[in-house]
């Protein structure tokens, strides 16, 4: 058990040290929420505003390793397709549960509601 958690360990370094780099393009922050990532660490993400024909895509890629590769290039070109984001607030987006999965109208009633809401909050 300890020597696969050490292996994972040693896949992913390089995993974090790409997303650390792309974070620098974006202030190395979360764009939502603003955590840092102050070192190559886990936490953190790359999300696609906007996907461009023909790219490949996550699943495309038998680890995340080769993904992030082909991606760094591709995000220091076109930069404004991209946001950094920790996982948390990428789980919100595309996670299983995210708002990227719902309904569009659904989501803009969502935050509809949500916003009535603040009008009652005293902070
Ligand atoms: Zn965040």
């Amino acid at each position: 058990m300890r020597k696969r958690v050490k292996k994972i360990g040693i896949l992913l370094a390089p995993v974090y040290a790409i997303i650390y780099e792309i974070g620098q393009l974006f202030g190395g922050e979360c764009e939502v929420c603003l955590k840092k990532m102050r070192k190559p660490m886990p936490g953190f993400t790359i999300h696609h505003i906007k996907y461009k024909m023909g790219e490949k895509i996550h699943s495309d890629f038998s680890n995340r390793l080769d993904y992030y590769t082909y991606l760094l290039p591709i995000v220091i070109k076109s930069k404004n397709r991209f946001a950094f984001l920790c996982n948390a607030c990428h789980h919100s987006l595309d996670g299983p549960r995210g708002l990227n999965r719902r309904k569009k109208e659904n989501v803009l009633r969502l935050i509809t509601m949500w916003k009535m809401g603040q009008r009652h909050k005293k902070t």
